[in-house]
């Protein structure tokens, strides 16, 4: 029985448009022109207006059989993590460079064949470069044709069944250049055909395909010989490409990931309200991790205002504030809260990050530059990335760091932006020279007061207190979920300002006006707070007591604000102290990446102004315990 190659390859006005090939018997040749011609005459990239038919007769003796590579399917999150496993696959191959091979088969691009990489010499071997490798003379055993068009994993599978099976080549990586297939492989004698994806975007044309070749394994022009010319039929191979998992089957990998890392994120149930005795899963718990720092969610006289605003305004407010959602309670609760931070005018938001992302994202656009403290909450890094500015990071509240970078960075439109009390280590950013800094450079100064009211400045008024009332930012962006206890974002600034946020931020036009219970609460609190700054010293002085037990046992803490971090380092440590603290009946989360740096996973205890001393001091205790038990 004769065997015949057949290749077909077809153009329209000059352009390659498809091509494919066959090795079969005699009997089964025309049907197959047919059917590849079927197929030029019906691409997708249009009809073909030339095809070029080549049909040669091989000798049976020449043609070797290969089994085809197993299969299996790595499906990723994203590119980078699919770029990312090839790496990992490669340096399981002990290859010296594999970035360097990822990277070049990411640079291929636009040329139709394939790199021969040597990787003795690190030279490319392709004896024309524009061409490239092109492999041919392969095919299924048996495969029929179909027209319907190309099946991308059979032709793939049986080329890198070929290529891996070369003499001295090691591997074979590919991106299709399909924009409509973003599934690519690496294929090994080692790994099989291993598909990753997604390995680029749909849509994206770029395709590619590096072969990595050991020059002292084999002789390239044998390798380049091998093919090129001679015929191979791969046997065993799978009719379809086995289906791509579940489209949820990456996240739960991602999960699996997060989980082995230390970096899992889960709930726990409290089953209580929000007070310094809680409960947590019916468990009786001393919460020293809340953010309620002047206990105020539970207070008696905060709740009885939401009480009432419910009764009195009803459970939701039915609208944005510029439908029919603004209401009296919320204009109060404005001017208080102007009064509060003595700025000329205050806007609410329905949350503290709600009101970073509308506010950045409306102040600055693609013609601004951002300068923005590399410790800022990530709701301002969120805002930044929305508003499309330049962002230009400047070291943690280092002035001269930030005032070098904007000499650096001339720009028409700037805002500078900082955390006024840093979330996850409690200190207070510069404000003296930040202001300083903005009027010098005629930038804007923004901000974020979320854990500094109620918190810091002799009445809890905040970081412009605390500085003596000396220096005004023109933005000061607040919470009302954290010392306020109840829920809500604003910002206190001029009035053009604030006209301006209301017409232009995003997310306080597109959203349904907070609810008027948590208005009221938060109205109400601010009243509690000016009639009883005691509750403010209180705070005060339970952090210096805090900060003395755990000093006399031997543990570095101090902090100017409610926020003491105490840096343990590695996430899985952190974790362990945190679960024995809990199981003794002391709450204080792990504070872990992404939150917080890589390595510096850390207990982040938050102190209320009614911790009693026996709790604070007992507290020292079990955090001494726990951090020795889990060295
Ligand atoms: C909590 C927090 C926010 C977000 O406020 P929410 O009202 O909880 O959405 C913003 N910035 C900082 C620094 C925060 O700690």
């Amino acid at each position: 029985m004769s065997l015949y190659s057949v290749k077909m390859r077809a153009s329209k006005n000059a352009h390659h448009v498809s091509g494919a090939e066959r090795i079969l018997n005699q009997e089964d040749l025309p049907q197959a022109v047919s059917c590849l011609t079927q197929r030029a005459l019906h691409h997708s990239l249009g009809t073909a207006d030339f095809i070029n038919f080549k049909v040669e007769a091989l000798a049976e003796a020449e043609v070797k059989h290969l089994p085809a590579l197993p299969v299996s399917t790595r499906p990723c999150t994203t590119i980078a993590e699919s770029f990312a496993l090839m790496t990992s696959l490669l340096k399981e191959l002990n290859l010296a460079e594999p970035v360097k091979l990822v990277e070049l088969l990411r640079s291929t691009h636009p040329m139709r064949g394939a790199i021969l990489y040597d990787v003795a010499t690190n030279k490319q071997l392709e004896p024309d470069p524009e061409r490239g490798i092109r492999v041919t003379y392969m095919d299924a055993a048996g495969a029929g044709c179909s027209s319907s068009g190309k099946n991308h994993f059979r032709e793939a599978l049986v080329l890198a069944t070929k290529v891996v099976n070369t003499p001295g080549m090691l591997a074979e990586l590919c991106m299709s250049d399909d924009p409509d297939y973003v599934t690519g492989y690496l294929a090994s004698l080692k790994h099989g055909y291993t598909r990753l994806t997604p390995l680029k975007s749909v849509g994206d044309p770029h395709g590619g395909r590096v072969f990595i070749f050991d020059s002292r394994l084999g002789d390239p022009a044998q390798a380049i010989h091998f093919l090129e010319k001679e015929p191979v039929l791969v046997d065993g191979l799978p009719i379809e490409a086995p289906a791509l998992p579940d489209p949820e089957a990456p996240f739960a990998e991602a999960l699996a990931q997060l989980k082995q890392k230390s970096l899992y994120r889960s709930m726990r149930t409290m089953t209580s309200e929000q007070a310094r005795h809680s409960t947590v899963n019916t468990k009786p718990m001393l919460l020293m991790s809340s953010n309620s720092y002047l206990d105020l969610t539970a207070d008696p006289r905060v709740k009885a205002a939401a009480v009432e605003a419910a009764q009195a305004w009803g459970a939701g407010s039915g609208g944005s504030r510029l439908t029919t959602g603004n209401t009296l309670l919320a204009e109060q609760l404005e001017n208080k809260l102007a009064q509060l931070k003595g700025k000329e005018a205050a806007l609410l938001f329905n949350t503290g990050y709600m009101a970073n992302l509308g506010i950045i994202s409306a102040l600055a656009d693609k013609e601004s530059v951002i300068f923005s403290d590399e410790l800022n909450h990530a709701s301002i890094i969120d805002g930044c990335r929305l508003s499309r500015a330049r962002l230009v990071v400047y070291k943690h509240n280092d002035m001269q760091d930030l005032e070098a970078k904007i000499k650096q960075t001339p720009c028409s439109k700037g805002l500078i932006v900082s955390d006024a009390v840093f979330s996850m280590d409690g200190d207070i950013l510069n404000l003296p020279d930040f202001v300083a800094l903005g009027e010098k450079y005629h930038l804007l100064t923004m901000v974020d007061e979320a854990h500094a009211t109620g918190v810091i400045g002799a009445t809890g008024k905040g970081i412009v207190e605390h500085y003596g009332n000396k220096y005004a930012p023109n933005l000061i962006m607040g919470t009302l979920s954290k010392a306020l206890g109840s829920e809500g974002g604003f910002v206190c600034a001029s009035r053009v300002l604030r006209e301006y946020l209301i017409n232009k931020a995003r997310s306080f036009i597109f959203s349904t006006a907070q609810c008027p219970a948590a208005l009221a609460a938060a109205h109400k609190a601010i009243e509690i707070i000016e009639a009883e700054p005691e509750r403010v010293r209180a705070l005060q002085q339970n952090v210096l007591y805090f900060c003395s037990c755990l000093k006399e046992l031997g543990i570095e803490a101090s902090s100017p604000t409610a926020i003491i971090p105490l840096v343990v380092g590695d996430e899985a440590r952190a974790l362990a102290v945190a679960k024995e603290l809990e199981e003794k009946g002391v709450l204080i989360p792990a504070i872990r990446y992404p939150t917080v740096p890589k390595g510096t996973a850390r207990l982040r205890i938050a102190l209320m102004a009614t911790h009693t001393q026996a709790e604070l001091k007992h507290t020292a205790e079990l955090i001494k315990q726990a951090l020795e038990h889990h060295q």
